[in-house]
């Protein structure tokens, strides 16, 4: 019997592991991911948490379509690698980039939406502020951030 519990739980781990999927469970404030790219995602779920869900507000919004607007509108054409990933990204031009995004719980199958999006600019940014569009900056909880990159990136 022991010996069977124990391929039990063997078996559950690598069945987890090998789905290889990150998420951060905003109950526990607690992130599971595999890789860089993956934990700066989750971080990025962590410092939106944090802010009270700024990705969600009508400030962030705004600040996505001036963004976008400024640097395609007025300089002629886009400069910013970032503004073709924001228009573009899913669900950008329609209400479900101010809807709550259910795949932040979990093992979720669809993405896209604003929670998905701040999370992604984090990534884009490789964690620096630095790296950030000045516009965006303040939306993100940078103490946080670098505490959780020591934490699950640089150990
Ligand atoms: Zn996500």
């Amino acid at each position: 019997m022991p010996v069977l519990v124990f391929v039990v739980i063997c078996t559950s781990f690598l069945l987890f592991d090998s789905s290889g999927r990150g998420y951060y469970n905003p109950v526990f404030r607690r992130i599971v991911c595999h890789d860089s790219g993956e934990c700066l995602h989750e971080i990025g779920h962590a410092s939106d948490h944090r802010m009270g869900w700024i990705s969600e507000s009508n400030e962030f919004h705004q600040s996505l379509f001036y963004f976008t607007y400024v640097d395609y509108t007025l300089v002629g054409n886009s400069s910013h690698p970032w503004t073709g990933r924001i228009l573009f990204y899913p669900c950008f031009f329609s209400p479900c980039l101010t809807e709550k995004n259910p795949t932040v719980w979990g093992f979720g199958t669809g993405w896209g939406g604003g929670r998905e999006l701040y999370a992604d600019m984090l990534l884009w940014s490789d964690g620096k502020p630095e790296n950030m569009p000045v516009e965006f900056r303040e939306y993100f909880d940078w103490d946080l951030v670098s505490r959780l990159i020591e934490k699950y990136i640089e150990r």
